[in-house]
């Protein structure tokens, strides 16, 4: 079969052509309908040798829907031919963190998160899946649409979930309308009363915003709060993570605020107590999402509450669309498929 391969660090991945693994017991083998392609991907792949602890070559892409071709021992023949969006997060169902609701904190990951990150990814013909608690059914639903709910929504879900006392009747800053970004303002509208802004430096990517629900928009941060009534916000969800974006980001929290940091931009502050965050500041970076967030997004967009602004592309282009994504020439989610 065909997989987008990064072979080497600080390099484009390659398609090339891979064994199709079978599934031992407990697995269970995903024809893959459509997988996303997000930013975190050409973060892995401008890893300098020895940052991540990955085996190469490895395929990639973590946002993966399919449908169940084979069965391992012990897997339900029911899953055959099923539509499901995968957790992509392999974690081991059974330690504290796990039998907790915090699959996403597994304590066995070491490093190696799930597919695309460590493990081999859904930008192949077919994706091994650990375990069937990683796979939320999604029959009838489109599969391009499904992908990028696996992280793209998940992630912006869990960061609003967690904060979502600060966030309920405040004033929420989400930078970065991007694949996160744009589904982070459809969810804050459909489940919260914030009062939204955007700040991205494109402006169609504004435009965007503004449709999804953004109640305020702008290029920089000052100029999206300067039109605010009070320049204060209570959460910050940052989906770039520049040194730029977390100071403006910390600048403009009110009192008690919260500088969530998604993106990994690289950019890096200072946490301390009287410099340069407000008094009872948080700063918290969450990590991707465990299941039961998965369950939410998939229902929000089955009732037609989120959609996922998607552009489809063919496998075989699918290293052109990284490059893209790499300058910001994208609407929304690009989403592969077969
Ligand atoms: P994307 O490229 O689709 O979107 C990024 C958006 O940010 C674009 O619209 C871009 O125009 C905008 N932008 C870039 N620089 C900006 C700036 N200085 N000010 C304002 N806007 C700016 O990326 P994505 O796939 O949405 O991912 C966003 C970030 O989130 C990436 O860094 C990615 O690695 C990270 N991420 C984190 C997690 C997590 O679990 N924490 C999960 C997925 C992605
Ligand atoms: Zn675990």
């Amino acid at each position: 079969m065909r997989a987008v391969q990064l072979t080497a660090w600080e390099s484009e991945p390659e398609i090339r052509e891979v064994p199709v693994p079978r599934p031992g017991a407990g697995e269970l083998l995903l024809r893959v309908d459509a997988a996303g392609l997000c930013h975190s991907d050409l973060h892995v792949m401008s890893c300098a040798p020895g940052t991540l602890p990955y085996d190469l070559p490895m395929t990639l892409g973590h946002e993966i829907a399919g449908t169940v071709v084979e069965v391992g021992d012990g897997v339900a023949a029911s899953w055959l031919g099923r539509l499901a969006v995968v957790h992509g997060v392999w974690s081991c169902g059974t330690c504290h963190n796990c039998r907790r609701g915090q699959e996403n904190h597994c304590l066995r990951l070491e490093g190696r998160v799930g597919f695309g990150l460590g493990r081999p990814g859904g930008l192949a013909e077919y994706v091994l899946v650990p375990a069937e608690r990683q796979l939320v059914a999604a029959d009838g639903m489109a599969a391009t649409e499904l992908a990028p709910l696996a992280d793209a929504a998940l992630t912006a879900h869990h960061a609003i979930r967690l904060h979502r006392d600060a966030i309920e009747g405040g004033t929420v800053l989400v930078i970065g309308a991007g694949g996160l970004g744009h589904l982070a303002v459809q969810i804050l509208k459909q489940t919260t009363e914030a009062h939204t802004v955007a700040v991205d430096t494109r402006p169609a990517a504004l435009e965007a915003a503004r449709e999804h629900g953004a109640h305020t928009t702008g290029t920089t941060v000052a100029d999206a709060v300067d039109q605010l009534e009070s320049p204060l916000v209570d959460v910050v969800l940052d989906f770039v993570g520049a040194d730029s974006t977390l100071s403006a980001g910390g600048a403009a929290l009110a009192p008690g605020g919260r500088l969530i940091m998604v993106g990994g931009g690289g950019g890096s502050m200072t946490v301390a107590k009287g410099r340069d965050l407000p008094l009872g500041w948080h700063v918290n970076a969450p990590f991707w999402g465990p299941r039961q967030d998965l369950e939410a997004v998939v229902e929000l967009a089955r009732n037609g509450q989120i959609h996922a602004d998607i552009e489809v592309v063919r496998f075989s282009d699918t290293l052109e669309a990284y490059q893209r994504l790499r300058e910001g020439d994208v609407r929304g989610r690009i989403v592969v498929v077969p």
